[in-house]
């Protein structure tokens, strides 16, 4: 592609084309961005390449050589890459009259290229960083055949297509505003109802998991976050404090802090543990604009966190609670598919060898009585303690990072979190942090994306839309809206003066699950159509039946 871009626009410099999980792009300096009929130009060039099956070829030059190299032929991005990195001896490929700087390995030559497609075009910074030029990204991808390469394009349509950050403005889900400022979320009436359903959810199965529920503020002192070790491992994702009375505060990073004060503030004994502690904690953390993405990547986010203090004895089967826990939480929104990742202590690390080693046990020996495969990453662990990582499969087959599970032995350390054990002697209380969901707000983008928008009953905003067909059927219609309303279920009725075609029209758009359409003879015969979001039928019921019906399937969350 680069080469292509070159011959079509000579007075390109090229910057950095890495190759990703998803295909490749290459980062251009041009004087304007490239247009959608730039990429079918330069589409047909390469397939010009393609054609003549031109080498690709390997030479190997002391760095300086190659500096003088690229300088001479105008590319000084490659310059300065190379006039920044150590070794000694680095490679350049060449492919006919094209040269790029490259470690490689490529394929032979350009014939081996079978079925490709340049995909976007974005405006890129040099080095990510704002203060630097404005470069112009192509990306594309490659597949040794057409056929795959097609899956992958309607793959891409179907992943446009469930955009949360579409979805989200189509379904008056939430939003982001300039006013307030990026990064920060809104949660309009219909992504807050489901929030509502998600936090309702959430907090009663904690109760009966055996949690206790706290509350916590948003900001702490300075000094909070000094003895923790944030303002000295995690000051780059801090803001800048604030001053009250003279002493600074700081937005809280995580909630961590807040729940060792808690349970520091009495003496605990070896009877007592474990305490498990959960919070929907919303916690601030500095992102770069340039990374923000919808409700996936923000700057203010709730996690849904806890902390588990228990005896070193209960790390294990406080695991594999957990992660009964947190599979049941997942299956509960129709994710059944995980990859469970262990990763253990690496080079740098706080806690003594024997720590690390019966926690990492008990970690692997929950898994495994679990029955859940797993993959190690050795070294791994965050510098405090080994971690379990669950990634959930969604309706796309996407992997998402959402649960984690980490043993901590920094801050009880730190915060000297102890407990009187039964021999009277003090003991260091273990602690595991834990989330499930990870953040609400990213939790709900994927939820959206997973849906496609078209939620379960039990979290829909709308549980049931009710229709009616002329002016007439009012009445009747706002007394089933009001039984089904005492009873807890989600209503929205319609009595406009519209085509009743337009009405179910606007209400699929809005993908309510069911539709109640109330005529001549629903009024006759006192009984209830309802109408599937798919278009099916179910019934006639009576109201009670309907109520009944209603209930047990938001009662049991589908
Ligand atoms: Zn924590």
């Amino acid at each position: 592609m680069a080469h292509a871009v070159k011959e079509l626009f000579p007075a390109v410099k090229l910057a950095i084309g890495p190759a990703t999980e998803e295909g490749f792009y290459y980062d251009f300096d041009i004087d304007r961005p490239f247009t959608p009929e730039d990429l079918s130009l330069i589409e047909n060039k390469m397939k010009e390449l393609i054609k003549k099956d031109n080498p690709f070829t390997k030479k190997s030059m002391p760095r300086k050589d190659a500096i003088e190299l690229f300088k001479k032929i105008g590319e000084d991005y490659k310059a300065e890459i190379l006039s920044e990195i150590a070794d000694a001896e680095v490679s350049v490929y060449e492919e006919g009259a094209f040269i790029d700087l490259c470690r490689g390995p490529h394929v032979p030559s350009t014939g081996v290229i079978k079925a490709f497609k340049l995909l976007s075009i974005a405006g890129a910074y040099w080095r990510g960083n704002e203060k630097n030029k404005m470069l112009q990204r192509i990306y594309g991808t490659a597949f040794n055949k057409e056929k795959d390469l097609k899956d992958y394009l309607v793959f891409l349509e179907e992943v446009k297509k469930r955009d949360h950050r579409k979805l989200g403005k189509e379904l008056d889900l939430f939003s982001i505003s300039e006013d307030i400022g990026p990064g920060l979320i809104l949660w309009h009436p219909n992504g807050a109802i489901i929030r509502k359903t998600i936090e309702d959810f959430w907090r009663d199965e904690h109760y009966k998991a055996g949690y206790n529920l706290l509350y916590s503020p948003h900001i702490a002192k300075l000094n909070l976050w000094q003895k923790s070790g944030h303002l000295d491992f995690y000051r780059e994702n801090m803001y800048s404090p604030m001053e009250i009375e003279g002493i600074e505060y700081e937005l809280k990073p995580m909630n961590c802090p807040f729940h060792i004060n808690i349970y520091k503030s009495s003496l605990r004994s070896y009877r007592e543990l474990p305490i498990r502690y959960a919070e929907l904690g919303t916690v601030y953390r500095y992102e770069r604009s340039g990374v923000l993405h919808g409700l996936l990547r923000v700057r203010g986010f709730t996690q849904d966190d806890a902390h588990i203090f228990c005896r070193e004895d209960q790390i294990e089967s406080e695991i594999l609670n957990i992660l009964d826990f947190t599979l049941f939480i997942l299956k509960t929104f129709g994710f059944e598919s995980y990859d469970v990742y262990l990763s253990t202590r690496p080079e740098k690390y706080v806690g003594t060898l024997e720590n690390w080693e019966s926690s990492t046990n008990a970690l692997k020996q929950a898994l495994e009585k679990k029955g859940l495969s797993y993959q190690v990453d050795p070294g791994e662990g965050v510098f405090y303690g080994p971690k379990i990582d669950i990634k959930i499969k969604d309706s796309l087959n996407r992997s998402w990072q959402c649960s984690t599970i980490q043993v901590d032995f920094n801050n009880t350390e730190r915060f000297d979190v102890t407990y009187r054990g039964s021999d009277g002697k003090v003991h260091r209380t273990i602690m595991i942090h834990r989330a499930l969901m990870g953040s609400l707000e990213r939790f709900f983008g994927i939820l959206i994306e997973h849906y496609a928008g078209a939620f379960p009953l039990w979290l829909a905003p709308v549980h049931i839309g009710i229709l009616t067909i002329a002016e007439r059927h009012s009445d009747y219609a706002l007394q089933i809206a009001g039984a089904l309303k005492l009873n807890g279920i989600r209503i929205e009725a319609n009595l406009e003066n519209e085509k009743i075609g337009y009405k179910i029209r606007e209400a699929t758009i809005r993908k309510v699950p069911y539709l109640v359409i109330i005529g001549d003879k629903e009024l006759a015969e006192n009984k209830l159509t309802v109408r599937k979001r798919n278009g099916e039928n179910m019934g006639p019921f009576t109201i009670d039946e309907l109520i009944e019906i209603i209930k047990a399937q938001i009662g049991s969350r589908q």
